[in-house]
């Protein structure tokens, strides 16, 4: 039995007032932050809930039905999420992935695909719009989502075997529902879909093979992530994480691969094609190997805090500039300077940060502010 951290500080609280400089910072979409990385991709958390509680993101030990969710009128409103967004898009972005919490279990989410799928770059383009999902719901959720201008969705699954899946979603979810919303996702057209499955040595690796034979050939791109140290509750431990150097050696013994090119600069995951011209898979080697050097993202928690990492101690409060009544300009120039300040590289400095230094006891949920 692995030791529990349990947090004793519950760190949505610790925010930092987001304020408007006294230098206006306009959006001219050339955004660069303290270590010149420019701003490009913006996740949004719909929801801090879940209907699953896998052991590395929401354990049932702590997060059980004492649990204090956030209250509705924390939430950003779709309009407010919306204007955000909008401001994220002057300032550069091109991407905007939806994720929480479950994001299918925010009622009516489909409005807010809607507004966001009316937004436009700096060059005039629509946005890409994502999102991922658990895939629990996707079955019913598919066609609407499409239909209101959703682009692509990513779904997590962690095994094919029903037993190995049930253990990990820690609720008893059959595997057969996840791919019934798969396969409703690719006949409305919600493509290419990807498969994220994060990989737990001992837990679920022996589900790496079975995977990559199910997916391969269908157009469905599986990456394999490696289990990582967020949040202070998972419990995570190094040699729990399978690095993703031996999944592809796993991989390359029975279903050759060759290396393949990122497609965009910021990309997370490493490609490698079937040398049979089958189709890819894809690594995400958030622990083995750092990609801050090119990390391009921001996340937007379900109440409005603006973290600059996945692994940030501390947000930046927007809502409370929102709800006070900053203009458009004024919350344009609040999220530039934010951003310009930024020099957050947490997965390069972590093999440098003492272990029992505290950090990792402070950080932020992947549940609150989303993958
Ligand atoms: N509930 C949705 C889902 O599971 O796809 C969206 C939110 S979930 C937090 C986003 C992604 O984060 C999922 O692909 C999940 O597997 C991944 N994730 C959560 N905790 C993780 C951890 N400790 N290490 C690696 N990936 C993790
Ligand atoms: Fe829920 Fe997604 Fe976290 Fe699993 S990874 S508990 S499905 S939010
Ligand atoms: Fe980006 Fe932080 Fe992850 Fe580095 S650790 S890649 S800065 S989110």
């Amino acid at each position: 039995m692995s030791e529990r951290v349990i947090p004793l500080i519950d760190q949505r609280l610790h925010r930092r007032a987001a304020t408007v400089p006294a230098q206006p910072v306009a959006p001219t979409g050339l955004l660069g932050d303290a270590l010149g990385r420019p701003l490009r991709d913006l996740r949004i958390s719909v929801t801090d809930r879940c209907n699953f509680r896998c052991s590395y993101c929401m354990p049932k030990e702590v997060f059980d039905k004492d649990y204090q969710y956030l209250p509705h009128g924390a939430l950003l409103s779709f309009e407010e999420i919306t204007r955000v967004a909008r401001t994220f898009a002057a300032h550069g972005v091109q991407k905007i992935r939806l994720t929480g919490g479950e994001p299918l279990l925010r009622k009516n989410l489909e409005i807010l695909v809607e507004q966001l799928a009316a937004l436009r770059t700096t060059e005039g383009q629509p946005l890409d719009l994502t999102l991922t999902t658990n895939g629990s719901l996707l079955a019913r959720k598919a066609q609407a989502l499409k239909a209101a201008g959703l682009q692509r969705v990513t779904v997590s699954l962690d095994g094919l075997d029903d037993a190995v899946f049930r253990a990990m979603n820690d609720v008893d979810f059959p595997v057969a529902e996840v791919l019934a919303g798969i396969e409703a996702a690719q006949a409305a057209g919600l493509g290419p879909i990807k498969v994220n499955m994060v990989v737990k040595r001992g837990t679920n690796d022996d589900q790496i093979l079975p995977m990559a034979r199910h997916f391969k050939g269908t157009g469905i791109v599986l990456r394999f992530i490696e289990y990582m140290d967020v949040g202070a509750t998972n419990g995570w431990r190094m040699d729990e994480v399978l690095p993703s150097a031996q999944v592809i050696e796993r991989l390359h013994r029975e279903l050759p691969l060759v290396p393949l090119d990122p497609t965009a600069p910021g990309e997370t995951a490493e490609r490698w094609a079937y040398a049979d011209g089958s189709g890819e898979v894809g690594v995400i080697s958030s622990v083995t190997q750092a990609f801050c050097g090119d990390c391009n993202r921001a996340r937007l928690s379900t109440e409005g805090q603006l973290y600059l990492c996945l692994f940030a101690t501390e947000g930046h409060d927007l809502r409370h500039l929102i709800r006070g009544g900053a203009s458009d300009a004024e919350l344009a120039s609040a999220i530039g300077a934010i951003w310009q300040g930024r020099d957050d590289r947490y997965s390069q400095l972590r093999a440098s940060l003492p272990p029992e230094s505290g950090e990792g006891k402070r950080r932020v949920e992947m549940s609150y502010i989303g993958g």
